[in-house]
């Protein structure tokens, strides 16, 4: 690692050093849990979260950075990833197309954690399919009023903002909706097998300025995917962290237990799917900082390789984890042990910011366009 992913490292290290005797308990948690909002903000670390301008660590969001640190996070508390990641996917749509008063006003909060960001795309009728939401924004007087609901969304009943797609007359836009705006209400929940601080926001006729749009009427589609470009590989990153851990787990228990004369670890089945999960890892972690380092670059290319990334890293963490419970038989099934909070972890991966089939129906149709245009090419 070079000297500016190094320091990173080493201060995400120190996070989750920090956070493993409260671990558990927040990732029990559905309610935000203070210790590591608290022990997150110290760290700094949501500065790589926006640009340098507005209070953030370097010139523009690293993707790189991003992935350096959830990979760190994840194993160690999913609550505390989850809630590093949240303040750059939710406030991102600002950083991309805000106006300079919009940053200026919620950016350097968010670097600081004085305010906790959330992105609200998802509606009960409309999850994958987002050309179908229903929540709409009407011009009215001067200003706008936006009404419908938005459901699962990180950090609802805690955020200070929420980024929020609606249906408006030229398409999808973005607006962006203080929490405390009149007519907005939030409902906890629901309970999910791995807790998470998710809720449902209802915006009641809510009546915004015409300055709360965020960019450009129509685009809000176009900002919620930059907003993947830059942080989709960093859900792969955080697979990676994951199913390391879990691997170094399975490995430690069937290192020193022994069944049939000698240890786990050395009978042929065990060994297997220790090595092939050891590789898998490996080839997870080169895809997502592959496409990290592309996203860095330019990330209006990236959406293709930070899908490509995601979908290979959490399908192989759901793998491995799973093949780390079993190696680790009775052992991996005792609720809230390392590997079992892991397993649980591990699932959501696969459904959140682009189901795994999602996904791989997208990436199809870029797989048939790279080959069929490489063969006509080839044949002028
Ligand atoms: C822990 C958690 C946190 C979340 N946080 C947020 C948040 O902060 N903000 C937000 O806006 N949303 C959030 N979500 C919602 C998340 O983005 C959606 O769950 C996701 O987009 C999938 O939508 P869905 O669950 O409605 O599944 P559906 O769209 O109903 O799809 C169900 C399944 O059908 C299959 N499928 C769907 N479409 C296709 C297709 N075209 N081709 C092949 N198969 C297909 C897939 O297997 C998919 O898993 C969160 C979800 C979870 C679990």
């Amino acid at each position: 690692m070079n000297t500016r992913y190094g320091r990173i490292q080493k201060a995400a290290r120190a996070l989750a050093a920090k956070a493993e005797p409260y671990a558990v308990e927040a990732d029990r948690s559905s309610d935000l849990h203070q210790g590591a909002l608290r022990d997150l903000r110290a760290s700094g670390l949501v500065r790589l979260a926006v640009p340098s301008e507005w209070g953030g660590t370097f010139k523009s969001v690293d993707p790189v950075a991003i992935c350096v640190v959830r990979e760190i996070l994840m194993p160690a508390s999913a609550h505390l990833d989850s809630l590093f990641a949240m303040q750059g996917i939710g406030s991102y749509p600002i950083t991309v197309a805000g106006t300079p008063e919009q940053k200026a006003r919620w950016l350097p909060r968010v670097a600081r954690i004085e305010s906790l960001a959330a992105l609200a795309l998802t509606e009960p009728d409309a999850g994958s399919d987002l050309r179908g939401i229903t929540t709409s924004i009407k011009s009215s007087r001067g200003g706008l009023r936006l009404s419908g609901v938005k459901s699962f969304i990180t950090n609802a009943a805690v955020a200070g903002f929420f980024t929020t797609l609606a249906r408006d007359d030229d398409g999808l836009s973005m607006v962006l909706v203080p929490a405390d705006a009149r007519g907005v209400s939030v409902k906890p929940g629901p309970e999910l097998s791995a807790p998470h601080v998710i809720g449902t926001i209802t915006f009641d006729d809510v009546h915004l300025p015409e300055s709360a749009r965020l960019g450009k009427h129509g685009l809000g589609l176009d900002y919620a995917l930059a907003t993947l470009a830059v942080f989709r590989a960093s859900v792969g990153a955080a697979a990676v962290g994951l199913a390391q851990r879990a691997l170094d787990e399975a490995v430690r228990h069937t290192s020193t237990r022994r069944q049939f004369g000698k240890p786990l670890a050395q009978q042929g089945a065990v060994a297997g799917m220790l090595v092939d999960s050891w590789a898998e890892v490996e080839m997870a972690r080169l895809i997502v900082y592959r496409a990290a380092s592309l996203a860095r670059e330019s990330s209006a290319d990236a959406l293709v390789e930070a899908s490509l990334a995601k979908l290979a890293a959490t399908e192989a963490a759901g793998r491995i984890v799973d093949r780390c419970v079993q190696v680790m038989g009775r052992f991996g099934l005792v609720r809230d042990s390392v590997i079992e909070r892991l397993y649980r972890e591990a699932r959501p991966l696969r459904i959140y910011e682009g189901a795994s089939e999602v996904l791989r129906s997208s990436l199809s149709r870029t797989l048939i366009h790279k080959v069929t245009q490489t063969a006509e090419l080839s044949d002028r």
